[in-house]
C-alpha cells in the first residue's frame, strides 16, 4: 500500500519500502467456476441452471453477489514477503484445515 509519504508499505510485514528499494506487485483474481447442471445425456440444461442461480441470488445482496462471482486484491510486497508469498500461498489455508 501506498502511504501519504509517498513511499509504500510492504502489505505482509508491514515495513516501510525504502525509495528505490524492490517492491513486488502482486494481483490475485478470484472466479467463481460453478458446476453446470447436466442432464442424463451430457447436455447442459441452461433453464435449470438459470432457475437454480435465480433461487439463489433472491435474497442476496448486489455486493455480496458481486463478490460470489468475482474478486480482486492487490498488495504490494518486500522481497522477503514476495518469496515467502509464493512459497505457500496456501499455507495458511493448509494450516486451518489441518487444525480443526
Ligand atoms: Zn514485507
Amino acid at each position: 500500500m501506498k502511504a501519504e509519504t509517498g513511499l509504500y508499505i510492504c502489505d505482509g510485514c508491514l515495513k516501510e519500502i525504502r525509495q528505490g528499494g524492490l517492491r513486488y506487485c502482486v494481483k490475485i483474481e478470484g472466479i467463481c467456476a460453478p458446476d453446470c447442471a447436466e442432464q442424463e445425456n451430457g447436455v447442459t440444461d441452461i433453464k435449470k441452471e438459470i432457475d437454480f442461480l435465480i433461487g439463489q441470488m433472491k435474497n442476496t445482496p448486489e455486493c455480496e453477489l458481486i463478490s460470489q462471482v468475482y474478486s480482486e486484491r492487490y498488495y504490494d510486497l518486500c522481497p522477503r514477503c514476495y518469496k515467502n508469498f509464493f512459497d505457500g500461498p496456501l499455507r495458511n489455508l493448509h494450516e486451518k484445515n489441518n487444525n480443526r
